[in-house]
């Protein structure tokens, strides 16, 4: 049973894996299972390349961000579990037993975070009844989101980046996860607010 599992493995997943594994000296998260779900094909990153994102080298593709992206995680943040390749069909159960399906495996987790971007349709069955049209994209788009309030869709779901509604910027959905991986480790730390930082001199 996995704490907290996180759909996709682009901008808003692997910036909410990053905050949630960093809290991992945290009394409140050290003994958390945290996984991530990283299946990479239909990522927004894969034709982009990046002049006007924060903290990121002109001129940087999104192709090597994608792996750059999830060695970084996998390096200072081990513990938290990269499950690659697996695409997720299905979610179905209630907060604290929610159970997801991927197209080779079945995963328990107690609580949900989708990244998985705003392209219709929306490939996985189970939240059918959270779509609507995206509210700040250009309509002949096509795209959709999960309506949710400040990324939560029900409990123990949230959902991040742009199938949260959000514009369709690096910084935006980098921003987006972090701030569901904040409010996960609020909860987990029995509501009181939670930011992790590293600092010099400490
Ligand atoms: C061509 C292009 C150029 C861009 N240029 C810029 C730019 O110059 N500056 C800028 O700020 N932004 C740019 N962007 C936008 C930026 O890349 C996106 O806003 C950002 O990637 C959105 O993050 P996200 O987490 O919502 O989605 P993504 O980063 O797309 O991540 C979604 C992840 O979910 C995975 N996934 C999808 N379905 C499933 C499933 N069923 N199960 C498991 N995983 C799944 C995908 O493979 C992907 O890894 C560009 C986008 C494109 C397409």
């Amino acid at each position: 049973m996995f704490d907290v599992l996180i759909i996709g493995g682009g901008v808003s997943g692997v910036s909410c894996a990053l905050v949630l594994g960093s809290a991992k000296n945290k009394p409140f998260a050290t003994d958390k299972k945290i996984g991530i779900i990283t299946h990479q094909k239909a990522s927004s990153l894969q034709n982009a390349v990046f002049n006007n994102a924060y903290g990121i080298p002109p001129g940087k593709l999104g192709s090597d961000l994608l792996t750059e992206s999830v060695e970084h995680l996998q390096k200072l943040y081990p513990h938290v579990e990269q499950i690659n390749g697996e695409k997720v069909l299905k979610i179905q159960g209630e907060v604290g037993d929610y159970t997801l399906i991927t197209n080779k495996n079945t995963f328990k987790t107690k609580i949900i975070a989708i990244g998985i971007g705003s392209s219709s349709p929306f490939m996985i069955e189970g939240l059918e009844s959270f779509i609507e049209p995206h509210q700040k994209a250009a309509p002949e788009k096509n795209r959709i989101q999960l309506k949710n309030h400040d990324h939560l869709v029900k409990e123990g779901v949230y959902v991040m980046g742009t199938l949260a509604g959000q514009r369709s910027q690096l910084a935006i959905a980098a921003g987006s996860g972090a701030s569901v991986a904040t409010d996960i480790l609020s909860l987990w730390n029995e509501g009181k607010p939670v930011q992790v930082h590293d600092a010099l001199g400490k």
